[in-house]
């Protein structure tokens, strides 16, 4: 490593630092989006610590303002003529994974976290360097191909399996989260044994806090009742929407050139 200039992300990756992340890697990984065992999950979008485990994102406007940073990014993507790829973060980095189209192999690029920053934020700064990688390859050999084999040459070839960029089908159930949230349901809770049961007790439960009659506020009551009906009806007939993506990933479809967020894990039903 040269003295006098910044870090690239080459520099990173040749050092020992690197290794040591990549062997850590999915532990990390695991660790800070799926923290096993502890009833406190982590935002999917910035990492921030959840008050409750049913959330996913500690907000709405998180989750959005990473999808936006990711899709208006997708040229470099492009670039690269990439098939499938997935972003994710830890605490001290974030990396995205990408399989181009014809290419047997995954080649991760890996970058350090900046202290305070969110990796939405992180993901266009390391978005900015490969692509200035790129250009300047571009304009050197007036190739696109040549430049995106050039980057392609930068990025860590970790001999990960296909499968940790090519998602399989998941079956979602069609039912509105915010159905569930006015019940005060998880989606694993769908997979109950009795759920017309479990539904009709969810919905006293919140009906004895919202209730009118009870002090509760009326229009609050009206959607809990409405949110009871259609998740009675979707427990006598359970219908299901296929999706591609990873729990803890977020995902890139060439096919679409668009993200997706993370997606729950496969139904049992
Ligand atoms: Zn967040």
């Amino acid at each position: 490593m040269k003295f006098g200039r910044a870090l690239t992300l080459i520099d990173f990756c040749n050092s020992i630092f690197c290794l040591y992340y990549l062997n850590m890697k999915q532990l990390i990984v695991r660790n800070i989006i799926e923290p096993n065992g502890s009833k406190k999950g982590r935002c999917l979008a910035c990492g921030a610590t959840l008050k409750t485990a049913r959330r996913k994102y500690c907000s709405m406007e998180c989750r959005k303002r990473l999808l936006y940073k990711l899709d208006v990014r997708t040229g470099l993507i492009r670039a690269l003529n990439a098939k499938y790829a997935t972003f994710y973060f830890s605490e001290v980095m974030i990396i995205m994974d990408m399989l181009p189209y014809g290419s047997e192999q995954i080649f991760s690029f890996f970058y350090p976290r900046s202290p305070g920053s969110k990796p939405a934020e992180d993901f266009s700064r390391m978005a900015d360097m490969l692509g200035n990688i790129w250009w300047n390859e571009r304009k050197r050999t007036n190739k696109r191909y040549l430049a995106s084999f050039h980057l392609l040459g930068k990025a860590v070839k970790t001999g990960a399996p296909l499968i940790s960029v090519k998602p399989s089908m998941v079956k979602v159930p069609s039912i509105k989260a915010t159905h569930l949230s006015h019940l005060k349901l998880d989606k694993a809770q769908l997979n109950a044994a009795e759920l017309q049961k479990s539904v009709k007790e969810a919905y006293r439960r919140q009906a004895k806090v919202h209730h009118p009659d009870l002090g509760g506020d009326a229009a609050t009551f009206r959607k809990l009742h409405q949110a009871y009906r259609e998740l009675t009806s979707w427990a006598r007939r359970p219908s299901f929407t296929k999706r591609r993506g990873f729990p803890d990933k977020w995902f890139y479809d060439g096919r679409t050139n668009k993200w997706v967020q993370p997606i729950p894990s496969q139904m049992q039903r």
